[in-house]
């Protein structure tokens, strides 16, 4: 990690699709200068969450990842690129040299634990990951954090730092906060519980009984990648499925989803589930899985035992590992000091900003939480930061 300063203007926090966006938006025609900006991200290399992603998620199995803004210049874009690659490494690759390009200097990995209210400043309390095994960095899910702490040595205690800010670009995503709703039973498995979050690849469950669990894309391509190689295989979903009769995503149901999270955004609720919103398309993968009846989704069970997982009718499934699809939740617990979270569950944000307090920005956050929602919140937040500087 190169160093860190002591004061800027702005901070980003976060470099994936979202803080990049702001970043380029800022440092493009140089409205922010070099030492007056600075970037950081706990991960170990460029990607923002897509370099956590599974290797068998690939460019043309993800939905549309968008470009970013200026790749163009670049000669780079997502719509030429190899869809049969992971998309993991073709996104790190070319966010990796879009930060190059651009001079961004992203500080990594550097983990913000604290935001505090220092006056005029915003004080950013971080961690300098860089002394920790990349073992350690590779996944920071709920289920892989809290099996490190149990099991593992502790790792090397990380150096502490502080910066002061005027301004705040909060552009941390989803993937430090997986959501794994609660069932009875579920601390007595003795099975595995697995967060999408932790998921590597279908080969680490051969030969088990698997369930899975959710009622997005992500459940339905552990269900596809699973079959041949689960010796029982059984979905679950809290909600019927509800398909669409198409193949891509439907574009206006995707904009009445995006219009929901901005109207929960700017009331201040927890943000909705964005599947539920969007239905999922059928693609030709997932209407041959469900004509061969692979894609038939089950109601939720009712509670875990050690081995099997029980309906309320008495019948049940054998179980080894459990897979929990179950979604993400906006990563805010360094803002906690801020209070900024309402009663109702969520942070008020308008257009990108947050309504208790003008100089903190939360870029990707509700209706920007997707790649062309981030790509856009660059401009709308730069701007506004520009015209109070
Ligand atoms: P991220 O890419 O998550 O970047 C956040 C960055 O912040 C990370 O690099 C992280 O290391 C860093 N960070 C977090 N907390 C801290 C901290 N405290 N201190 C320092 N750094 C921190 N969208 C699409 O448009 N198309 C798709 O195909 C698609 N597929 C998806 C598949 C899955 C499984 C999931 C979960 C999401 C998918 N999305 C997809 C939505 C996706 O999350 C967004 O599209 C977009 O990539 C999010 O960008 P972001 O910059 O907001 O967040």
């Amino acid at each position: 990690v190169d160093t860190i300063p002591d004061r800027v203007k702005v901070a980003v926090i976060g470099a994936g699709q979202a803080g990049l966006s702001v970043a380029y938006y800022l440092r493009r025609f140089e409205l922010v200068a070099d030492e007056d900006f600075v970037m950081l991200d706990r991960a170990p290399g460029p990607g923002g969450a897509w370099q956590h992603r599974w290797s068998s998620l690939r460019l043309g199995t993800a939905h549309k990842v968008n470009d970013l803004p200026g790749m163009g210049e670049l000669g780079i874009s997502f719509e030429t690129a190899d869809r049969t690659l992971p998309a993991k490494e073709v996104v790190a690759d070319y966010y990796g040299r879009f930060e190059e390009h651009y001079r961004l200097n992203v500080h990594r990995p550097v983990d913000v634990r604290r935001i505090t209210n220092d006056g005029v400043d915003l004080r950013i309390e971080y961690e300098d990951l860089s002394p920790q095994p990349a073992e350690e960095l590779k996944s920071r899910g709920f289920f892989g954090r809290r099996r490190k702490t149990f099991e593992a040595a502790a790792p090397p205690p990380a150096p502490r730092g502080e910066l002061h800010t005027q301004y705040l670009v909060n552009a941390t995503g989803t993937w430090g906060s997986p959501f794994v709703p609660y069932y009875p039973g579920m601390g007595d498995f003795r099975g595995r519980h697995v967060h999408t979050s932790d998921f590597a690849s279908a080969e680490d469950f051969r030969d088990e009984n698997v369930v899975v669990v959710g009622g997005g894309t992500s459940a339905i391509g552990f269900m596809l990648e699973l079959e041949g190689v689960a010796s029982g295989l059984t979905w679950v979903s809290r909600r019927p499925i509800d398909w669409l009769d198409r193949q891509e995503l439907d574009l206006e149901g995707a904009s009445a989803a995006v219009s929901r999270q901005d109207e929960a955004a700017r009331a201040g609720r927890a943000l909705p589930s964005v599947v539920s919103g969007t239905g999922v398309p059928k693609s030709r993968r997932i209407a041959a899985g469900i004509e061969r009846g692979l894609l038939s989704a089950k109601p939720m069970f009712d509670r875990i035992e050690a081995d099997r997982v029980v309906w309320s009718d008495g019948s049940e499934a054998k179980a080894d590992a459990i897979i929990w699809a179950t979604g993400f939740r906006p990563e805010l617990r360094h803002l906690a000091p801020l209070k900024l979270r309402e009663k109702a569950g969520g942070v008020t944000v308008g257009q990108g900003a947050a309504w208790h307090d003008p100089r903190i920005f939360l870029a990707g956050y509700g209706p920007q939480a997707s790649t062309i929602g981030a790509s856009r919140a660059g401009r709308m937040i730069a701007r506004q930061i520009m015209a109070m500087i």
